[in-house]
């Protein structure tokens, strides 16, 4: 309701092509899901259709989708949601994620992976979150905020040992685990694979048996 008074004040422009009324337009979108990401999320090698996981890698979590490398038109549409608040544009990332994963069992549980409280303050929501209900309402899946975070932020600039470090000092598991469904851990970018492969395997340790991760986009290795 507020995003609709808003954008009469100040209309959404398509973060690929600039057409004046949605954060995404049919044809850009169009454009990002017909090209769709063919490698593999924890190491970036290439893993041809029909997932994000190599068989190689060993991340914690059994299988991964993700939308596409953080680039072009996907890399703007990220940023204007995480950095400029546009907050139309969780609707355009869930679906998104709806035309790149495939179907999945009916008892499936989403886990969003939790946000910082200072995040949530500076944006007055908590951005994951809206994506990830939207996209359970989508799909109509079950979503559980079965992770949660302590205070500190995990730094994206700092190395991969670091990261590391920081990621087991921040999230928890604060909920019973069903060990007979799948659980489905979604991030926004996944950069170093830190924190969702941590995330899997605080899962794993509290009895799932399947874990599944699902990233709007993917850091390029440079
Ligand atoms: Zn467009
Ligand atoms: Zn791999």
């Amino acid at each position: 309701m507020l995003d609709t008074i808003l954008s009469f004040v100040a209309p959404h422009l398509c973060s690929g092509c600039g057409e004046i009324g949605t954060p995404l337009c049919d044809n850009c979108k169009y454009n990002i899901t017909q090209d769709p990401f063919l490698s593999c999320l924890s190491c970036g090698k290439p893993t041809g259709a029909g997932g994000n996981l190599c068989l190689s890698c060993r991340p914690g979590y059994n299988k991964a989708w993700c939308v596409g490398e953080r680039s072009g038109v996907l890399q703007r549409l990220v940023g204007n949601y995480k950095f400029q608040n546009m907050h139309a544009v969780h609707r355009s990332l869930s679906s998104l994620l709806d035309e790149s994963l495939p179907n999945l069992p009916p008892e499936t549980i989403i886990v969003p992976i939790p946000t910082s409280a200072s995040h949530i303050r500076e944006r007055g929501y908590d951005h994951m979150l809206l994506v990830v209900r939207h996209f359970a309402r989508l799909r109509q899946l079950e979503v559980q905020q079965v992770v949660g975070r302590r205070g500190a932020t995990v730094q994206h600039h700092a190395n991969r040992q670091k990261r590391l470090a920081q990621v087991k000092q921040t999230f928890f598991v604060n909920h019973p685990i069903d060990v007979t469904v799948p659980y489905l851990i979604i991030d926004d970018v996944v950069t170093t694979g830190a924190t969702v492969g941590y995330v899997s395997k605080l899962l794993r340790q509290a009895g799932a048996k399947q874990v599944w991760v699902a990233a709007i986009a993917r850091q390029p290795i440079d």
